[in-house]
């Protein structure tokens, strides 16, 4: 291949994703893909088993993560990479954040039964993830699987969307807090898929806070939308990202490779986090 291509959002059973660290690897490799970033949803357990894959495939692994805040309401996503995996105020985070999840999750599923969803047990749901990062999704496929709804698209809009009836905020943290905890372990932080949030007059105040990027390449979305987001990257100076956000199984709209990133652009974030590691 001429130029390299990178997809740099990607989850693992380690969280909502279907695929092992391993075969997220071996799949990106065989779409020709030259780097991955595993960003699990507040968990890098699926980071290491991908590194030691990674040697055997010729791929390049970076270390991710996908951290939820929020602004008033609304869910932000905060990507990181490039942090320090040992010990750092981040990587100390999560187990914090993944008993927020836990303690939400025993909520939701206490709710449904109030609905009239009877039959669903915490350990059941939690048991669909290699980590303790239990999450919606998790509980939209128990849903699907009892024949409670008859898609995941309906386990969102009937139960478990922003909103909806069972459910349950999880965040402990702002935007602004999240970007903080990125970039005080060493690491680059990225708004993610800023076209599904449309939260983009929050761009400026999170380029103060020490945002580095925007993930301007993301599953169907047109050239312009993506064009748009690499222009306003530009304004503020910030570096371009992308990937498919692809979950396995449990998101058919997307997968490994449906989105990337010119390697171009993947360089510009490498160099960036050493220079950091520099000074
Ligand atoms: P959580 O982190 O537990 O709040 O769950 C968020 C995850 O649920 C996302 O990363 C998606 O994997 C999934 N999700 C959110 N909304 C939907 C939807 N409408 N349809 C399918 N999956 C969704
Ligand atoms: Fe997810
Ligand atoms: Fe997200
Ligand atoms: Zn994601």
């Amino acid at each position: 291949m001429s130029d390299r291509y990178a997809d740099l959002h990607i989850h693992t059973c380690f969280s909502d994703g279907s695929d092992t660290p391993e075969e997220v690897v071996r799949r990106a490799a065989q779409a020709g893909l030259s780097a991955v970033g595993i960003t699990d949803h507040d968990t890098v357990d699926g980071v290491a088993p991908a590194m030691r894959e990674a040697a055997s495939a010729g791929i390049e692994v970076l270390a991710g993560v996908e951290l939820s805040s929020d602004y008033h309401g609304k869910d932000i996503h905060i990507l990181g990479y490039l942090f320090d995996l040992n010990d750092s105020p981040l990587v100390k985070k999560l187990r914090e954040m993944r008993q927020v999840r836990v303690d939400r999750m025993k909520k939701m599923v206490a709710r449904l039964a109030e609905l009239g969803v009877r039959g669903v047990t915490f350990e059941e749901v939690a048991g669909l993830t290699r980590s303790d990062a239990v999450g919606r999704l998790h509980l939209a496929q128990i849903l699907v699987a009892k024949k409670a709804v008859p898609s995941l698209e309906a386990a969102f809009e009937r139960y478990l969307g922003e909103g909806a009836a069972a459910y349950f905020p999880k965040y402990l943290q702002t935007p602004f807090e999240a970007i903080r905890l990125i970039r005080e372990s060493g690491g680059i932080a990225v708004l993610a898929h800023p076209m599904l949030t449309q939260r983009d007059e929050l761009i400026p105040a999170f380029v103060k806070a020490g945002l580095d990027g925007l993930e301007a390449y993301y599953p169907n979305c047109s050239m312009a939308v993506a064009n748009f987001y690499v222009g306003l990257a530009q304004k503020h100076g910030l570096l371009v990202t992308g990937g498919s956000d692809s979950h396995g199984k449990g998101k058919t709209s997307t997968y490994i490779g449906k989105a990337f990133l010119p390697g171009v652009h993947l360089e510009k974030m490498k160099a960036l986090a050493a220079q950091r590691r520099t000074v």
